[in-house]
Order: C-alpha cells, then sequence, then structure tokens
C-alpha cells in the first residue's frame, strides 16, 4: 500500500493548498475572503475585456460603412 493510499480522504484548501477535512474548500475565513476578492477581480477583466471587444467591434462597424 502506498503512502498516498494511507492518508484518509481529504480536500486541500483551493487558495493555498492546505489539507482539510473532505468537502470543504477553504482552510480558513481569510482564504475564502481571497477567493472570493480574486474571483470579483477576474469577473471584472472579464467584463473589461468584453466590453474592449464590443467597443472596437461597433467601432470597425462604423468605419467600414
Ligand atoms: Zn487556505
Amino acid at each position: 500500500m502506498s503512502e498516498r493510499e494511507r492518508v484518509p480522504p481529504h480536500s486541500h484548501c483551493i487558495v493555498c493548498g492546505a489539507a482539510i477535512p473532505e468537502g470543504e474548500r477553504f482552510c480558513s475565513e481569510r482564504c475564502r475572503r481571497e477567493y472570493e476578492r480574486r474571483r470579483r477581480r477576474a469577473t471584472l477583466t472579464h467584463w473589461i475585456l468584453a466590453g474592449g471587444l464590443i467597443a472596437l467591434g461597433i467601432v470597425l462597424m462604423l468605419r467600414g460603412v
């Protein structure tokens, strides 16, 4: 039996990678907040990029006619 198989089922904090009970996603409230912060920023970046592409499309459309 390998070392890995003897370890009881567990998950890892998706922010810092610390071992946590199975089914959990974060090791602490701090990591949960950090994750929310990163996700908000990623969403914001996504919308800025989408907005830029739409604006570019409109500009090209207006110039093309
Ligand atoms: Zn953590």
